[in-house]
């Protein structure tokens, strides 16, 4: 059965643990993509470029804007990201599915840049990762160890306004236990393929 593959938004707050589980999850389901987004902010030791990130300066981010090379961008936390086109529609056309790892802005973004795409509107899913607690949050991003206490309090003052848009989301995981919130971001990706609306044809022999 042919079907358009799904392009899973993945939000939640900084240090909630959105690559950790998206790490559990490719490991599981190797053929799922992951959208390199482009950046400004350095990388993170361990961190390769065209891996975790396309690292950019601004003037070369700036030139992407001006080719119109992005789905949508953002300033976060003080850095810019954006998703470029490329890393998702061949994807989905290809019946693959994609993961993007974006913030809360991005998904509201790509919502609508795609509501006249006839493919990415029916291909959007979108999830929001929440911790157990916000002092779980903490902890976690305290104990990444990869942001300056400047940066950490940015990240947590974002994040109590971020949690606040869960609603907006399609599907909302708990993250507990990071394997296990890998099984139902796979159980939801699954499921995903079984809606009509993704599907070329019958899915019946005539
Ligand atoms: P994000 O990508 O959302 O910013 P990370 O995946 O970098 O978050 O996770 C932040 C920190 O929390 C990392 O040190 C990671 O090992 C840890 N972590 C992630 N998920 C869990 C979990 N379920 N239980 C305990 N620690 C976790
Ligand atoms: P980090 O710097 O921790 O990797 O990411 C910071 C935040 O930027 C996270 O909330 C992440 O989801 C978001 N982000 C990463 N890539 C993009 C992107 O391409 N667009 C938008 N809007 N947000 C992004």
């Amino acid at each position: 059965m042919k079907h358009i593959g799904t392009a899973v938004i993945l939000s939640g707050p900084s240090g909630v643990g959105k690559s950790t589980v998206c790490s559990h999850l490719f490991k599981a389901r190797p053929g799922i993509g992951f959208s390199v987004s482009c950046t400004t902010r350095s990388p993170r030791p361990g961190e390769v470029d065209g891996v975790a990130y396309h690292f950019l300066n601004k003037d070369e981010f700036q030139s992407k804007i001006e080719a119109n090379a992005f789905l949508e961008w953002a300033e976060v936390h003080g850095n810019y990201y954006g998703t470029l086109k490329e890393e998702v529609k061949p994807i989905v056309m290809a019946g693959r599915d994609v993961i993007l790892d974006i913030d809360v802005q991005g998904c509201r973004l790509v919502k609508t840049s795609c509501e006249n795409d006839p493919v990415l509107r029916c291909s959007i899913i979108s999830v929001f990762l929440v911790p157990p607690s916000l002092e779980v949050l903490e902890r976690r991003l305290r104990g990444r160890g990869t942001e300056t206490e400047e940066a950490i309090l940015r990240r947590l003052g974002n994040a109590r306004r971020e949690m606040e848009a869960w609603r907006e989301y399609d599907y909302v995981i708990v993250n507990d236990e990071a394997e296990e919130a890998a099984r139902r971001l796979e159980a939801i990706i699954e499921s995903s393929h079984l809606r009509t609306t993704v599907m070329d044809e019958e899915p019946w022999i005539k």
